[in-house]
């Protein structure tokens, strides 16, 4: 009998458990490997999304010698349907975490019991399984410090060997999946992507650990710099697996090496905390302030997300989205408390707009991120922290150039003075926008709604 590996967030060969199953399970008979476009998600992914995941198709289709099957329907169909065409034992996975990835398992897992063929899940996404990192007591950690310490004791198996020769099954693709993916490219107001794949993944990742790894922890926070690694779009579709990243820090001593698996860590903690409490992907992670009052104010949300708020470095934040689907960590957090404490409005509004944008869009680490910067996710006593969107800019881009790079009307403004317009005779000379809000009055109100929440 042969093997059939269904890919989903895993778009690679190497460092692969579940395709080194799929091998050693298909023997002389071969494997397929297949991608099911699912309608469902498909339609929700939103453009950016989709155009990512196409990209990331193509590349994978090189990768596994052009023999990357690809079909459309519901999985729990296309599943059971494409082992049976290729006369499959067993249908391999690396497991699925999410929610809603885990109700579409169940359902494949069902319908290939009634053909008595194998489920075989390998691996997960993350280099320790969410669910896996349990305090003295048998429960998970609510809070990423102690869990960041856990998580490193319980440690990780060794990057998977790449297999250099595979047996693979030719087996027919979908036209109709076909047709949509090539749709995907052509959409309009697409973000200029990265190149995707597991190769370009690959030489991201070298490129930061040479280059900028070691200035990392003094780096991280400057938007202006490019001093971030930049894999978190690979990361979350699976062009590379953080076991590989983290194999290459075993042996690094700098604070920037510290600092990264530090954040590498974060991924895994929201995936944890997801996976714990599903629910907290669209709603209050805790129930800390039951009762707030939100707003949804039509005008200051579409300002918001075409980054005219009149406020510098949200704005540039919010382009820099638009254009490229990626915002820096800083500037996601500064424009996330914009919108949920300027505006105050709910939390969800925000990370669906994200999720819509970011080529990296990944509900546990955004949604949870989301939370964070609102008050009601892991961290304890949020709900004061309110970031003055000015002196922010200035600390974190304080030679003004992130500004300038994504807000063309303000490039006439030298230095520090981008982040203060208003100062300036000529600061709005090239038609930007004023601000929509005074941020000392909706900081008060923001503390005054969180105080009678909380109350
Ligand atoms: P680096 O600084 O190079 O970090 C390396 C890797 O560590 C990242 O690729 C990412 O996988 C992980 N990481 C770093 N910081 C975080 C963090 N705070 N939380 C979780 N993982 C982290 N990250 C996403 O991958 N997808 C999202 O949809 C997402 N949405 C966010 C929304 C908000 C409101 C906030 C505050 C943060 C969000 N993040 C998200 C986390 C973080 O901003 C991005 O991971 C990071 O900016 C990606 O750039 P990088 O790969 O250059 O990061």
């Amino acid at each position: 009998l042969t093997a059939l590996l269904w890919l989903r967030r895993d778009l690679r060969r190497g460092d692969h458990p579940a395709l080194l199953a799929a091998r050693d399970a298909g023997g002389d008979e071969g494997i397929a490997v297949l991608f099911v476009v699912d309608p469902g998600l498909w339609e929700r992914g939103g453009p950016v999304r989709r155009a990512w995941l196409t990209a990331s198709l193509e590349a994978a289709k090189e990768d596994f010698d052009g023999r990357l099957v690809i079909r459309h329907g519901d999985p729990a169909k296309v599943v059971p349907q494409v082992a049976a065409e290729i006369e499959a034992g067993s249908v391999h996975v690396t497991r699925e975490v999410t929610p809603a990835g885990q109700r579409r398992d169940k359902k494949v897992q069902e319908a290939l019991e009634d053909k008595e063929i194998d489920w075989v899940e390998t691996g997960t996404p993350y280099a320790v399984g969410p669910g896996l990192v349990r305090n003295g007591s048998g429960d998970p950690y609510k809070v990423y410090t102690p869990f960041h310490r856990a998580w490193h004791d319980h440690g990780w198996p060794e990057p998977a060997a790449y297999p250099r020769s595979l047996d693979l099954v030719e087996v027919d693709s979908h036209q109709k999946a076909l047709d949509m993916l090539d749709k995907a490219f052509r959409e309009d107001d697409l973000p200029t992507m990265p190149e995707a794949g597991e190769k370009a993944a690959l030489q991201r990742w070298r490129d930061f650990r040479d280059e900028a790894l070691d200035d990392y922890d003094g780096d991280r926070d400057k938007p202006a710099i490019d001093g971030t690694s930049r894999l978190s779009a690979y990361l979350k579709i699976g062009a590379i697996h953080p076991r590989t990243i983290l194999a290459d820090l075993a042996d690094k001593r700098s604070q920037g090496a510290q600092t990264f698996e530090q954040e590498i860590a974060w991924r895994e903690f929201y995936a944890d905390v997801l996976f714990q409490n599903p629910r907290s992907a669209w709603e209050d992670l805790r129930d800390a302030l039951p009762g707030m009052d939100y707003d949804e104010p039509d005008d200051a949300i579409e300002a918001w997300k075409d980054g005219r708020t009149g406020f510098p470095v949200v704005d540039a934040g919010m382009r820099q989205l638009r254009e490229v689907g990626w915002m820096h960590n800083r500037v996601r957090m500064i424009t996330a408390s914009f919108l949920t404490k300027d505006l105050h409005v709910w939390w969800p509004t925000g990370a669906r707009w994200f999720l819509d944008r970011l080529v990296d869009g990944d509900i546990a680490s955004n949604n949870h991120g989301w939370q964070w910067v609102a008050g009601t996710g892991t961290d304890a006593s949020p709900y004061f922290r309110v970031f003055n969107p000015i002196t922010q800019g200035e600390k974190f881009d304080p030679t003004g150039d992130y500004v300038r790079r994504w807000v063309p009307e303000l490039r006439h403004l030298s230095g520090k003075s981008a982040h203060q317009p208003w100062n300036h005779d000529d600061g709005y000379a090239e038609g930007y926008p004023e601000r929509i809000v005074d941020h000392a009055e909706e900081r008060k109100e923001a503390l005054s709604r969180y105080e009678s929440a909380r109350r």
